[in-house]
């Protein structure tokens, strides 16, 4: 088992406090070392009995396996146990405050995973008929009616299953507006070099080419820089409203204005809806395409890869181009409009998904709005952004932060200013937070912010779990301003893993598990 993570050697001395000696099993107290399943797995155990099956002549022919299956074997409870350990490693936002910055790590309540376990939810299939799945239907069409009246737009596509699908949905709505209107040609999309990666990469990912619009000394687009980019071959502007600085960009209905009179469409990046939600209508910026991350502003689960859900709103221009499945209400009640084509989606640009979307999603999606109703949703919003500003309000005597001129939306960004000349750098305040027992918050992004951190706290946290994160975090300044190098080049010190090589990892990731040579030989 590899261990060497674990400061290995000797006793390490972390900020004058002793991490204690090594241990024999690799544990430290009741924080458990677990290998990998093939390390500790053995080939001849099994957890299940199974009978011998009677004698059959196989069909495998020159198929059949030769050697061994090496399949790891454990009793029920060494798997249970494995299982059990791996997740303890992990961090969530039921384990603690989750600042990650553009990712909107609320709570997630469990009124909604209560609504998401009923049978009539949770059990229904996608191939099931119609008529028997009347009540999903109608949550579906319930969803999107909020989702409408929360935006003012004209229709809703609901089946995109992340954020990034979703930007896909809307380019791809543009698309086949374009195309319609005997504009294919259009052919660049203009993104703020503040932008989401997402955004770029949706727009090359469907053959756009991808210019960059820079950003003003104060963080936000100036509609001039847009119009300057704006021409015959621009088929739309894609703009991360609040913008990835934290900041609202107070010229969106001029940057919108221009971009129509310029023959092009406006699709804005709603990942950071939760600071604007009940507070402003995206239909009245001009919008014509958004997604909305219903993982981020309605809470439902996040992180770990999903599963997200990425509805689409769209405007009056964008609505015929809608994705099928389209929800659509009859004298008969809700039928799914399935093929492209057909009556109700003759101008649909295609299929996003295979289904009909992240039904779970949808049910705590739902159950979030109805819980908080239209005040409470609004209060949401006001208090995500009262967090972010107390956040930064808290740090900066200590830290540094660009564009402090303007309050900040719902997170709070700083740069590596106030850490000149110290040693240290963002990544090492990141690890470091860490070891206080903090998921860090987003670093090096947005791109245009020199080691930027940017800090999300949402509207979840109550002062006192805010005020001890900001604690952790003033004394962790304070000694990076003192010369404690000790405390941060080599953290995370308390971690199960220390600090690992994350380009590398993500570079040339080893994806193969290969049994190691036999003791004998590796010790010669
Ligand atoms: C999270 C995010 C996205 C992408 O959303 P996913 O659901 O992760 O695909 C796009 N833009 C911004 C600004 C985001 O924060």
């Amino acid at each position: 088992m590899n261990r060497e993570g674990r400061g290995a050697t000797t006793p390490h001395i972390v900020g004058g406090i002793s991490a204690g000696p090594v241990t024999f099993t690799g544990n430290r107290g009741l924080d458990l070392e677990e290998g990998l399943i093939f390390e500790i797995g053995r080939t001849e155990v099994t957890g299940v009995d199974i009978a011998e099956p009677a004698p059959f002549k196989d069909r495998l022919g020159t198929h059949k396996r030769t050697a061994p299956l090496e399949l790891p074997g454990l009793s029920e409870p060494e798997a249970m146990r494995h299982y059990v350990r791996l997740s303890r490693m992990n961090y969530g936002i039921d384990s603690g405050l989750f600042p990650l910055g553009s990712c909107t790590m609320k709570h997630n309540p469990r009124l909604n995973e209560k609504m998401a376990r009923l049978a009539g939810f949770a059990d229904i299939h996608p191939l099931q008929p119609l008529s028997t799945v009347t009540g999903a239907l109608e949550l579906m069409a319930e969803l999107s009616r909020y989702l409408l009246e929360l935006t003012g737009m004209k229709a809703v596509a609901l089946t995109p299953k992340a954020g990034a699908h979703g930007e896909l949905c809307g380019m791809m709505a543009i698309k086949a507006a374009h195309a319609a209107r005997g504009e294919a040609q259009r052919n660049v999309v203009l993104v703020p070099e503040s932008a989401h990666g997402t955004n770029p990469a949706t727009a090359a990912l469907i053959g756009y080419e991808v210019r960059s619009i820079p950003a003003r000394a104060d963080g936000t687009v100036d509609p001039e820089a847009v119009k300057a980019a704006l021409g015959p071959e621009v088929a739309a502007l894609m703009l991360t409203n609040p913008n990835t600085c934290g900041l609202f960009e107070r010229d969106v209905v001029a940057i919108a204005e221009a971009v129509h009179q310029a023959g092009a469409y406006f699709y804005s990046d709603g990942a950071n809806f939760n600071a604007i939600l009940g507070k402003v209508r995206i239909a009245d910026l001009g919008v014509d395409a958004m997604h909305i991350n219903l993982h981020k502003t309605f809470s439902t689960p996040h992180g770990g890869g999903g599963p997200g859900a990425g509805p689409v709103v769209l405007s009056e221009a964008l609505a015929p181009f809608a994705p099928v499945p389209a929800l659509v209400a009859t004298a008969d009640g809700l039928v799914l409009v399935e093929d492209e084509g057909s009556a109700g989606a003759e101008q649909a640009l295609g299929r996003m998904s295979a289904f009909h979307g992240q039904m779970g999603m949808f049910v705590r999606a739902l159950s979030w709005m109805l819980s908080h109703g239209a005040d409470g949703m609004r209060q949401a919003s006001e208090d995500a952004v009262l967090s972010a500003n107390y956040v930064r309000a808290c740090l900066m005597d200590v830290m540094s932060a660009p564009f402090a001129e303007r309050p900040a939306m719902h997170e709070a960004l700083f740069d590596d200013a106030w850490l000149a000349g110290t040693g240290i750098s963002t990544l090492d305040i990141a690890k470091a937070l860490i070891d206080e027992g903090y998921h860090p918050m987003t670093v090096y992004f947005p791109l245009v912010v020199h080691g930027a951190m940017l800090i999300e706290p949402t509207e979840s946290e109550s002062k006192a779990s805010l005020d001890l994160f900001l604690g952790a975090l003033r004394d962790l300044a304070m000694a990076a301003k003192a010369g404690d190098k000790e405390r941060f080049l080599g953290a995370p010190h308390y971690a199960p893993r220390r600090r690992l090589d994350e380009t590398r990892a993500a570079r040339a990731p080893v994806l193969r598990w290969v049994r190691p040579e036999p003791l004998p030989n590796a010790a010669e």
